[in-house]
């Protein structure tokens, strides 16, 4: 029989392919300075960090860029630029929007994480 996945398992996995998917959309350019990279110099960087969202902004593509290395690691996610460049691109609604999804307390059944592998493959598919 096949051992069930953990959580902290699928959650890995789908950041692989969720962080595919966004380096792939944004073409590898950097979302707050326009540099362009591929390899370890290209991340996927969140506006609100990993560590304050919870899960809904953990996985959400209006959160989460390419961004390089020295923006995400160095500059630590370059947030002022980030969120200047967020209203820029979805307008000043995501503000609210974002902050809504803060205050949400949500929690992701296995199915949940395994249906957003797919849908984040197949995402991935259609764009390449
Ligand atoms: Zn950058």
């Amino acid at each position: 029989m096949k051992k069930k996945p953990t959580v902290g398992k699928l959650k890995k996995k789908l950041w692989k392919h969720f962080s595919l998917y966004i380096r792939t959309r944004d073409k590898y350019t950097c979302f707050t300075c326009g540099k362009v990279a591929h390899g370890s110099g290209m991340h996927s960087g969140h506006y609100i960090p990993k560590s304050v969202g919870g899960v809904a902004l953990y996985f959400h593509e209006k959160n989460v860029h390419a961004q390089c290395y020295h923006c995400n690691i160095n500059l630590s996610g370059n947030s002022d630029i980030y969120l200047q460049n967020l209203v820029k691109r979805y307008g000043e609604e995501i503000i609210d929007e974002i902050r809504l999804l803060r205050q949400e307390i949500n929690k992701w059944s296995l199915q949940d994480y395994t249906d957003k592998i797919e849908y984040y493959e197949e995402k991935l598919k259609a764009l390449t």
